[in-house]
């Protein structure tokens, strides 16, 4: 039986985010924006409070218990106010806590997974270097070990969150073995020496976010901070992604949404020839598209979260989501300008930053030539569903 409806709980959980964003963060959320100011520190503690950081993580393991579907309907919510928000939910909790929960030991998943799920530690994600980004098997950062620590190098580039995370999950490559079975993933602690970061300026959108640089100066991590197995990393980087491009799409979907609301609105707002502008014909076509963007990208976030719910192998389905959604964010955010004339120009309105951030979600997570080639590769049979020894946890109510 397929069903649409949503939990109770799911609906509380919307509406309390729902609420939270719009009171306290959409009114300053433009500002923030212009100024390139992380809103980070101000929002982490409050959503922390709130259970929304460890959403979909077990309440053993210190999260709120809630599914996937949980997860992406709270990432629509931060997303319709701004994508910098939404970027929490894919770095913190899909890339580093989700993998956390999936990959490890249960001393790591003390240590680190229980408080990151609480909100007191914030974790994030360090794949991308500066000569590789979709090209993950060619990433030059080296470990090697010495005695019971391993001793890290090199450069991780456009980094979310860098500057409010207390510790990087980071990919490098070990031993002599090359390309994907020689990366390695290790859970490194911002606070070790050697570990420096910096913070990028002038980035087109999620100005309202920090990314940013991590260098690595023979870095000393505990043996005891290695992530799965040795040859495991490039596994671990994929099933993260899977979850962290879910939640790409599912803020998409948000984002979708607000070009559609703002459209809406000014659609009965602004006349233009006697009417409202919304009487024209050719406007109701870009409504009628965005409107068709958020349906077949919510569409698809539901059927992959519906998959991930039972534990069953998503990559093809979530690459999809992800693709279509951006690209519709993309498309609906350049309609609802167009729909705005000047005032979609004009930095005072929410839509040249709704455009600006749409961009940066079909490039981050994997380009969408990336999730084309996933979906070419599945029709054509060269890609085969991974073996991990890690099992996809299916969700658990009450768990
Ligand atoms: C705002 C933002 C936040 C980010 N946050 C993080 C983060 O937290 N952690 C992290 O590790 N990374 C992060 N990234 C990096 C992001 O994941 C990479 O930018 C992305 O994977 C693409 O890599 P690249 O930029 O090196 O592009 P490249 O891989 O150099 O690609 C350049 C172009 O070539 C295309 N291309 C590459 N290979 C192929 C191919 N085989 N076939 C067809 N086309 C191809 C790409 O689609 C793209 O159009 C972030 C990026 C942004 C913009």
């Amino acid at each position: 039986m397929i069903d649409f409806k949503l939990s109770e709980e799911h609906l509380m959980l919307r509406d309390s985010v729902k609420d939270y964003v719009e009171r306290d963060i959409a009114p300053k959320v433009n500002e923030y924006d212009k100024a390139q100011k992380s809103l980070y520190p101000e929002v982490l503690p409050k959503m922390g409070e709130l259970g929304i950081l460890g959403v979909c993580i077990p309440e053993k393991y210190g999260g709120a218990g809630f599914d996937y579907i949980a997860l992406a309907l709270v990432c629509e919510e931060l997303e319709r106010i701004d994508t910098s928000l939404r970027v929490i939910m894919s770095v913190h909790t899909a890339l580093s806590s989700c993998t956390l929960w999936w990959w490890a030991s249960e001393e790591q998943k003390e240590k680190y997974l229980i408080p990151q799920a609480q909100g007191e530690k914030i974790g994030a994600f360090g794949l991308t270097e500066p000569g590789c980004g979709s090209d993950v098997a060619n990433l030059q950062t080296r470990a090697h070990q010495e005695g019971d620590e391993y001793v890290l190098n090199g450069t991780k580039q456009w980094i979310s969150m860098v500057e409010v995370a207390d510790s990087f999950l980071i990919f490098a490559r070990v031993g002599k073995e090359k390309g994907v079975k020689g990366i390695a993933c290790f859970i490194v602690e911002k606070e070790l020496q050697g570990v420096t970061i910096s913070v990028f300026h002038n980035k087109l959108g999620v100005r309202a976010g920090d990314t940013g640089e991590i260098v690595l100066q023979n870095v000393r991590v505990p043996a005891a901070n290695l992530l799965g197995r040795e040859a495991e990393g490039f596994k671990i980087a994929m099933t993260a992604l899977d979850n962290g491009r879910y939640t790409v799409a599912a803020g998409a979907v948000g984002s979708i949404r607000a070009s559609l609301e703002a459209s809406k609105k000014y659609c009965h707002e602004r006349k233009a020839f006697g009417q409202e502008i919304g009487k024209f014909q050719l406007i109701q076509e870009h409504l009628a598209f965005i409107q068709a963007g958020y349906d077949q990208s919510q569409l698809l976030v539901f059927k992959a979260g519906w998959l991930k719910n039972q534990g069953i192998e998503n990559t093809r389905e979530t690459g999809m989501a992800k693709w279509q959604a951006t690209n519709y964010a993309s498309d609906a955010a350049n309609r609802a300008i167009q729909i705005h004339g000047a005032m979609g120009f004009s930095g005072d309105f929410p839509l040249e930053r709704f455009w600006r951030n749409a961009r940066a979600n079909t490039i981050l997570e994997g380009t969408n030539e990336i999730q084309k080639l996933i979906q070419g590769s599945f029709i054509l049979g060269f890609r085969k569903k991974p073996e991990l020894r890690c099992k996809l946890p299916p969700y658990k109510p009450g768990e």
